[in-house]
């Protein structure tokens, strides 16, 4: 046998046809495209995908309803990573920024509520977030599972969510914290430069990723700049928060059976963790 790959999904060669082993409609589709040579059927009530070969069903690992939260620093990667998983399992990825935004756009009584205190520079209070979080958690693309990233933030915010889903009946499958060093998360976001046009805001790194011609954005010819957030003085105090206010949720979920720490500072990585996990509870 011989592994190749197709994207993320490991590709079996076997005596001149191919096993793929995926977790996820996407890659799966990805994959029989390239070899378009077997039949396959997606079994949407079980959540399964199952490939037709040589007359065996070989079905795809089922990751479809798992339900999660992420927590980690800021420059942990969660936007990244919820954003990797969620292409593994076709759960959506819900963030307080993007249900304020969507109530907002869609002028609900809730949207306008909290469109008054953001134009007046304020936090919105936790009780309208979460009166968005129960309606967003009630759509029906959650039946596949959900991902909150970076939300709760505070503990009065996760023992609202306790609640919260305790009411819709729903059982998380754990709590992700991706731990990362300081150190570095410092590093990977002073070196960070986002392109300031507003329609094109694509990132470089100085280390990593530099734009050909320095400060020039490769894809629209604006300046890629350092964002205000990502100076060092920011970042420090954007750590000192999340220190004192987010942190201690890492002790709060470890007390309900619910923390997966994963130290890591690749995506990846924080991704195989977080299936094997999955498989090992199920
Ligand atoms: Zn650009």
């Amino acid at each position: 046998m011989t592994a190749i790959n197709v994207g993320r999904s490991p590709v079996w060669r076997v005596g001149g046809r191919y096993l793929v082993e995926c977790g996820g409609v996407g890659r799966a589709a990805m994959a029989l495209t390239a070899f378009g040579r077997w039949r396959f059927k997606w079994f949407a009530d079980m959540g399964i995908m199952a490939f037709h070969c040589d007359g065996v069903y070989k079905y795809s690992r089922n990751f479809t309803d798992m339900k999660l939260i992420l927590i980690g620093a800021p420059g942990a990667g969660k936007g990244t990573i919820a954003k990797l998983l969620s292409t593994e399992d076709g759960s959506v990825q819900i963030s307080t920024g993007d249900i304020l935004r969507s109530a907002i756009a869609a002028d609900s009584a809730l949207g306008r509520k909290a469109g008054e205190h953001m134009r007046r520079g304020e936090l919105v209070p936790d009780d309208l977030i979460m009166a968005l979080m129960e309606s967003r958690l009630q759509h029906a693309d959650c039946a596949n599972g959900f991902l909150l990233d970076g939300f709760p933030r505070t503990i009065p915010q996760a023992e609202a969510l306790n609640k919260l889903l305790g009411k819709l009946n729903i059982v998380l499958d754990m709590v992700v914290n991706i731990e990362v060093p300081q150190a570095v998360v410092l590093d990977r976001l002073t070196t960070r430069r986002t392109c300031e046009n507003p329609t094109c805001q694509e990132i470089y790194n100085i280390k990593s990723k530099p734009p050909l011609v320095a400060g020039i954005c490769d894809r629209c010819g604006s300046a890629a700049v350092q964002r205000e957030d990502e100076t060092e003085d920011a970042i420090s105090q954007r750590l000192q928060i999340y220190n004192e206010k987010t942190a201690p949720l890492i002790g709060f979920y470890e007390g309900h059976g619910l923390l997966v720490n994963v130290e890591s500072t690749s995506s990846e990585a924080v991704i195989r963790v977080v299936m094997d996990e999955l498989e090992r509870g199920r």
